[in-house]
């Protein structure tokens, strides 16, 4: 019987046409000229060159979706998912992912969609170029999946506010020249008492208290953050006072979208490196591929990567559709619009599938590479530890199962 042999080229799914299909192309060559070769010194080093941003911004990939005339490339949220797909299939590592996809994904989209023209020209601008490093504040020691208890506060004075609190897990915390950071501007107002404001490194009583030490994504910082007395002027109020909580569901959707991306590829890249390990490693005289145990494995680590890609693909689908709504309802300051999250049921479910496949993907991959897959230099120990942030980042498992769950009436 002739064997057809898949060599792994995949169908071009929609939303994805030839255009993305190009973008796919040249971004993969960048990470594996510009960044695969570097990512063992960086991971070691504990974070990657500043000078990264600078380089992503001059090739256009940190304005993908954001008009030209803010010094964009005038793409949309498709040509932004192929960004974080690849960076994560052709190997950059989970940290540099996080480190670009922080500022990419979490940081500038809130200051693009809800920002004044002021905040687009001092805090846009110069991130897309990869000048000014973003990263996003919401979680606090005490307050992670439960957001409306947070408890930094930002008191209000004559011409904006005075701000108190602590950060922590922040991704670009260390080297972030602002910080989209959500505060209490009414303590006792739950979901309708939180507020966005973009704190200034430079700001005095601004400090990065710690540095973490993490499991995986270790070319990226995630740090600790205390505010004493920071003076923050009105103008850099991000959206409606106390109407905070809907710019981080609108947030929360993209964030989602993008950690499931990244997983879809980086489960493409971790079968290459099981189906080629497979193929060449013998024992008892022949490929361990050809041992059915392993074939199965592999068969069903293709699967699980398919499923992932469907439902992501489906998901980013749902979330697009109804982009010019939600920009217009956001332009109105109608946050309670069904547009502004839009796809949260899709969303939800991908996010929730594609990181747990993830890390069980990986952890099949170490197995099959046996004794090398514990060994540093296969970088799937790597692809293991780096995944394991996926069920937690972003809203835990958990809270995945616990909206599907609402939403399903129960
Ligand atoms: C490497 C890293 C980078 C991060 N980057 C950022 C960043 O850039 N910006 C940012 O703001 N945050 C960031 N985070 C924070 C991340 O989003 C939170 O860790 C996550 O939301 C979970 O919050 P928590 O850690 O406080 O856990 P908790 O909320 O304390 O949860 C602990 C456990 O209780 C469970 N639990 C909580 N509530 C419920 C419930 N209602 N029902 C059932 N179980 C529940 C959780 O699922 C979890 O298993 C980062 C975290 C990490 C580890």
């Amino acid at each position: 019987m002739a064997v057809i042999r898949d060599r792994g080229e995949r169908a071009t799914l929609p939303p994805f046409g030839d255009e993305h299909e190009q973008l796919r192309e040249t971004i993969s060559r960048w990470v594996e000229t510009e960044i695969v070769p570097h990512v063992d010194e960086w991971e070691a080093a504990r974070q990657f060159p500043r000078s990264l941003y600078r380089r992503a911004g001059e090739l256009g990939f940190l304005g993908l979706k954001y008009p030209e005339s803010l010094g964009g490339q005038g793409g949309d949220y498709i040509h932004d998912a192929v960004w974080a797909e690849e960076l994560a299939a052709a190997g950059a590592s989970g940290g540099v992912g996080a480190g670009l996809g922080a500022h990419t994904g979490i940081a500038t989209p809130p200051v693009f969609r809800f920002g004044t023209s002021d905040q687009h020209e001092r805090f846009l601008r110069p991130a897309i170029r990869g000048e000014r490093i973003g990263a996003l504040g919401i979680t606090e020691p005490g307050a992670g999946s439960d957001v409306a208890s947070i408890r930094t506060e930002a008191r209000r004075v004559e011409r904006g506010y005075v701000v108190n609190g602590q950060k922590t897990f922040i991704t670009n915390g260390v080297r972030a020249d602002f910080l989209v950071c959500a505060t209490k501007t009414t303590p006792d107002g739950g979901h309708h008492g939180i507020s966005f404001l973009i704190l200034e490194r430079e700001m005095p009583g601004y400090e990065v208290a710690r540095k973490l030490e993490k499991m995986g994504w270790h070319s990226s910082d995630t740090a600790e953050l205390a505010f004493t007395d920071v003076e923050v002027p009105e103008e850099n109020l991000l959206g409606p006072e106390n109407g905070g909580f809907y710019l981080i569901m609108a947030n929360f959707q993209w964030e989602r979208l993008l950690m499931a991306l990244g997983t879809v590829g980086a489960m493409r890249r971790l079968l290459e490196v099981a189906v080629a390990y497979a193929g060449e490693r013998e024992a008892f005289g022949r490929p361990i591929g050809r041992f059915q145990a392993i074939r199965h494995k592999i068969a069903e680590i293709a699967v699980r990567g398919e499923v992932a890609r469907a439902l992501t693909y489906s998901a980013l689908r749902a979330f697009v559709a109804p982009e010019a709504r939600r920009r217009e309802a956001i332009a109105q300051g109608d946050l309670t619009h069904p547009s502004v999250t839009a796809g949260t049921r899709e969303v939800t479910m991908a996010k929730l599938h594609s990181q747990r496949a993830c890390v069980e993907v990986a952890d099949e991959v170490v197995q099959i590479l046996g004794g090398y897959g514990y060994m540093r230099e296969y970088g799937v120990e790597r692809a293991l530890r780096d995944a394991r942030l996926g069920p937690i980042g972003g809203g835990t498992d958990e809270v995945m199962k616990e909206i599907l769950g609402r939403r399903l009436g129960i």
